[in-house]
């Protein structure tokens, strides 16, 4: 096949004019194209004018020929997808089918490609079924009933369930996992859309019936899915993985466990550490949510309002503060909802989700800052664990103060720069799931943290006009964006503990469920480098 990249079209088109202008590129009739497929699309609205960029493949009779003849152009090549292959079962034999501790997008991932290719694993998930999940994060956000083990963060498809479901990663695909990932989505369930688009994404309501549909393949492949199930201990014997701990009672047998907990699992990270497996603290990043009218970043973006073509805009801003710190904005939700995303009694933490459609009034976007281990101000690995629920207990303390205990603790961004706490809403209107108080935000977070958020911020407005409006309004805090804890592993992927293989964002190996989930697909391939199983095995 031919590849060919920029070409360029009427945003307001569909893809019917697209072989058209491929053979025009190759300079010959439509006719003379044998197959078309679209490789990438991307949206390109910079200077004032907005375009579709399309990357196509085509199959022509005289592929050598054209290629020959095109050699110097660089936008016309010879079509070089990387296929994707797991390899073979190893030599030492699993007597027990492996262990996979959370199904997030590691874990399913992981279990996923296990079953595919015969190993039968075992997920345990602390949290319910999505259906159920989804029935409890909904009484939290209706009415403050926290369930610790089932929440925005814990249960089937981990954080990323009630997420916006951005799918974009930055992790290179030199082994052909990233576009597994999306093929193994658009199975499940997505459209195939997130094939092509250059920054596809999914949305809460798709992501539900995704997770489902995958759990179910595990299943019809003789994989087995436990829910409400903690891992609360593990037990080892001649320095190597015996069993685990359900529920702190039940125990089943691990030849070989993976550990796709997450990064909001703290207390599997205490009892990890109080098992001596290696781990260390990392630098992540904490700040606030933001919010604005989404039609005023449609405005900035596009030059004009949404129409059947353009869908919601989205931005990614960052800026170098004069105390060297960076600020950065991180998940951000076009036409989403700011969610109360806590997952331990008295503390708060927000993020951001969207549904498929991206409706809502509101863009909103995490504005954070990164702290290092420095930072701290606690010793060993689990100090960031610490500095970042000590923040979270802050913003639990501000808004019951502020007469809404469990509520999030909501200011104007002027108020936020003039110290003062927020009385009143300007036009900014929240757009949450679960309610939220007026306050002051200052009192949640480090000095160094507020200074850098307004220096941030101002800085933003300077490329979106408004962005640093006075009644922009801010939310806290936002301390889950990545693990503040590593769980060291070498490079067969094993712990400091033969037999556990740490894995995806909370062990501190990927960042967003597409990395996550990749990170899941590479686990599966050490275990199966290894591992081969007895045929017959129950
Ligand atoms: P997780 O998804 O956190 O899964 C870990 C699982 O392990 C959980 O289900 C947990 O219940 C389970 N678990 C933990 N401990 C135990 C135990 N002891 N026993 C049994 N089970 C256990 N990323 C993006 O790329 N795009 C987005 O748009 C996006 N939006 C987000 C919105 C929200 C509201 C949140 C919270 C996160 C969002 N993220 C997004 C981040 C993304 O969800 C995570 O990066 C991703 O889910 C990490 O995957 P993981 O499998 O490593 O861990």
């Amino acid at each position: 096949m031919i590849r060919i990249s920029q070409i360029k079209t009427d945003y307001r088109s569909d893809t019917s004019g697209l072989l058209k202008a491929a053979a025009k590129k190759l300079r010959i009739s439509p006719g003379q194209i044998l197959s078309m497929k679209i490789v990438r699309k991307s949206l390109d609205a910079r200077k004032g004018q907005i375009h579709n960029v399309y990357t196509v493949d085509v199959a022509v009779d005289k592929e050598p020929l054209l290629l020959k003849k095109f050699s110097q152009n660089g936008t016309i090549s010879k079509a070089a997808d990387v296929v994707y292959r797991f390899p073979k079962w190893g030599k030492e034999t699993l007597f027990h089918p492996p262990v996979i501790v959370g199904s997030g997008p590691a874990g399913l991932f992981c279990g996923l490609m296990l079953a595919r290719h015969g190993y039968r694993p075992v997920i345990l998930e602390r949290g319910s079924d999505v259906h159920t999940r989804s029935r409890k994060v909904n009484a939290f956000w209706e009415k403050g009933i926290l369930d610790p083990q089932c929440n925005v963060q814990f249960g089937e498809g981990g954080a990323g369930t009630f997420s916006d479901g951005k799918l974009n990663t930055l992790v290179k695909d030199k082994y052909g996992r990233n576009r597994l990932v999306l093929e193994i989505f658009h199975e499940a369930g997505a459209p195939e859309e997130i094939l092509y688009l250059n920054k596809p994404h999914l949305g809460t309501d798709v992501l539900i019936n995704i997770v489902e549909h995958m759990r179910n393949e595990i299943i019809s492949l003789g994989g087995k899915v436990y829910f409400d199930s903690q891992v609360t201990d593990i037990y080892i014997e001649d320095s190597h993985i015996k069993a685990v701990e359900i529920n702190g009672s039940r125990q089943i047998p691990a030849q070989c466990l993976v550990l796709a907990i997450g990064h909001s699992a703290r207390d599997t990270f205490s009892m990890l550490l109080d098992k001596q497996i290696n781990m260390s603290a990392k630098a992540f990043a904490v700040g606030l949510r933001i919010e604005h009218p989404q039609s005023m970043i449609d405005q900035a973006q596009y030059g004009r309002g949404q129409d059947q073509w353009l869908k919601a805009a989205d931005y990614k801003l960052t800026h170098t503060c004069v105390n060297g710190r960076s600020v950065y904005t991180f998940c951000m939700c076009p036409g989403g909802y700011v969610v109360n995303a806590s997952s331990e009694p008295q503390s708060t933490a927000v993020n951001g989700m969207s549904y498929s459609g991206r409706g809502s009034a509101n863009a909103n976007s995490a504005v954070i800052v990164t702290v290092t281990p420095e930072d701290f101000k606690g010793e060993g690995p689990l100090s960031g664990v610490e500095f970042a629920r000590k923040l979270e207990q802050a913003a639990y303390a501000q808004a019951k103060k502020a007469g809404g205990e469990g509520l999030v603790p909501v200011q104007q961004f002027g108020d936020f720069c003039d110290g003062i706490p927020s009385t009143e809403y300007g036009q900014v209107r929240p757009v949450h799931k679960g309610g939220c108080v007026l306050t002051d935000l200052s009192r949640c977070l480090p000095d160094f943290i507020c200074e850098s958020l307004k220096e941030g911020i101002h800085a933003f407005g300077e490329k979106i006009p408004g962005f640093d409006r006075q009644d922009a309004l801010l939310s806290g805090v936002e301390s889950r964006t990545s693990s503040p804890v590593r769980i060291e592993r070498d490079e067969s992927f094993e712990s400091s503990l033969p037999g556990i293989y740490p894995c995806g964002e909370g062990a501190g190996y990927a960042g967003g469920i597409t990395s996550a989930a990749m990170d899941g697909i590479k686990v599966a391939e050490a275990i199966a480098r290894r591992y081969q199983i007895p045929e017959k095995s129950p």
